[in-house]
């Protein structure tokens, strides 16, 4: 059975059940009051019914009389004589009998003058009230007057049928609303479930529109914003997926080249006219290339490192300054030829952080500086800032355009691939160095001037 149906089933029994239970109590209730006032009113009656009796005069007026007493009052009116047997009982009623004589408890009971008016004797069918009779005019001496009690509640038969006919009416009324309102409160839930179904099929795109201020307005909202994160997840997974596609495919790239150049060097090698000259040459150049490969995977070991290994880093206190000066130290002869001044100012201040992986990443940097700048200066600094120092790397290089700033840390990018490569790069250089900093906590800057020189920088908290 649906929602809905369950719903208008369950408002149309309670309130079918309510409204029968309260017709019923108002029929009980109107009976039993037609009951105490025919029962009052009775009493009343039989004291003005034994007045006008005991002053009709036994002639041939006395039958018409009567019955005429009778026809007025509406009851049905016996007489008993003295010895409290059946004088006469008008109007003559089958289902109302009067009894032939009196019972002997009774003739006394009146006779013991207590009360004029016995209290209303009420049977099964019918009330009846008795009394004492004391006429000088004719020989009547006790009277019982008498009424069907179906002719008491003769007029709930029309209040009957008034609450019958509003008791329809009022289901009929139930039964619509129920429907509507059922209708109008599942609504809302067949929405969210529609909505929900879809979310669990993948459809998230459509947002579900319930401008309720209740609980299901609430529930729409969360739903909406559950759609809206899976949406956001769903955007960043095909963006990593994409990522991960692209980040094979350049490997695959870097990969080629080098085995390329050494297949080639290979089959040079086989050919005999080679001078000794020459057979060094491609020896040399086969071996680069494996370097090249080698240094390649040992960069991407690193990096896979850093996604999925936290201990990876070990930190402690050392001197910055010792590590730039044996960076520095590495790269003297190289940048002698490049006729590059390798500058530093001194800073004793130690600072927290693994300094096997700081160093790595200021050789990288330097590494690059001294690859991308033909002649000039390269300068690194330490420079205190409050509880951190600042490393500096600048130089006075080829400078990098700024559209190629914000991809500079991704993995195998390179602002002139071919160039790059011809200098032995793979591109990820710089994201090892960022990946480091990141384990660190910290962040590593660029700013960049083309044709003026480039600057990098990052800070380490001071020890
Ligand atoms: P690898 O570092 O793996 O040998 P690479 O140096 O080409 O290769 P990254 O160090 O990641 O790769 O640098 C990415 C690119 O950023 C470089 O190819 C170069 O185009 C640019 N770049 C990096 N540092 C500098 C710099 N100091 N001056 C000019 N361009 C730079
Ligand atoms: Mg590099």
């Amino acid at each position: 059975m649906s929602i809905r149906a369950k719903l208008a089933w369950t408002f149309i029994l309670l309130l079918i059940f309510g409204i029968t239970a309260i017709s019923s109590y108002s029929i009980l209730f109107i009976r039993n009051y037609l009951l105490s006032e025919g029962e009052l009113q009775i009493q009343n009656d039989t004291e003005w019914l034994t007045i006008t009796i005991e002053n009709l005069r036994l002639d041939d007026n006395f039958e018409t009389n009567l019955n005429e007493a009778a026809r007025t009052s509406g009851y049905r009116i016996a007489i008993y004589d003295n010895d409290g047997v059946l004088f006469t009982q008008v109007p003559y009623n089958e289902e109302l009998q009067a009894p032939e004589y009196l019972s002997q408890p009774l003739i006394e009971q009146l006779l013991s003058g207590d009360e004029r008016v016995t209290s209303v004797y009420d049977d099964e069918e019918r009330l009846t009230t008795y009394s004492l009779l004391q006429s000088e005019f004719n020989p009547s001496r006790y009277l019982e007057v008498s009424i069907l009690k179906d002719q008491i509640y003769e007029p709930i038969k029309t209040i009957r049928w008034i609450i019958y006919t509003g008791m329809f009416i009022s289901m009929g009324l139930v039964i619509l609303v129920s429907i509507l309102f059922s209708r109008s409160i599942s609504r809302p839930i067949l929405q969210l479930e529609s909505a929900a179904r879809n979310i669990a099929s993948g459809k998230i795109g459509q947002s579900l529109n319930l401008d309720r201020k209740d609980e299901f307005g609430t529930l729409a909202k969360s739903l909406n914003r559950m759609a809206e994160k899976l949406q956001a997840d769903n955007l960043e997974l095909m963006k990593l997926n994409q990522k991960q596609n692209q980040f094979f495919a350049d490997i695959t790239h870097e990969i080629k080249n080098p085995l390329h150049t050494i297949a080639g060097s290979l089959e040079m090698l086989q050919t005999t006219k080679l001078s000794i000259e020459q057979r060094d040459k491609y020896l040399k150049t086969a071996e680069r290339q494996t370097h090249r490969i080698n240094r390649l995977f040992k960069d991407l070991v690193t990096l896979q490192r850093y996604d999925s290994d936290d201990h990876f880093i070990q930190k402690q206190r050392f001197s910055i300054q010792k590590v730039i000066d044996l960076i520095l130290d590495i790269h003297e002869s190289e940048a002698k030829e490049k006729q590059i001044e390798l500058n530093t100012l001194h800073n004793s201040q130690e600072v927290i952080g693994d300094p096997d992986k700081i160093e790595q990443v200021i050789e990288n940097l330097v590494n690059n500086a001294i690859k991308f700048t033909n002649s000039g200066t390269i300068e690194i600094n330490v420079t205190d800032q409050n509880d951190e120092v600042q490393i500096e790397i600048k130089d006075s290089g080829i400078g990098i355009s700024s559209e190629h700033l914000e991809k500079l840390f991704d993995r195998f990018y390179r602002t002139d691939k071919a160039r790059s490569r011809d200098k032995g790069g793979t591109g990820l250089g710089l994201a090892v160095v960022k990946s480091i900093l990141d384990a660190h906590g910290s962040e590593i800057f660029v700013d960049s001037t083309p044709g003026e020189g480039s600057r990098f920088w990052f800070t380490l908290p001071k020890a």
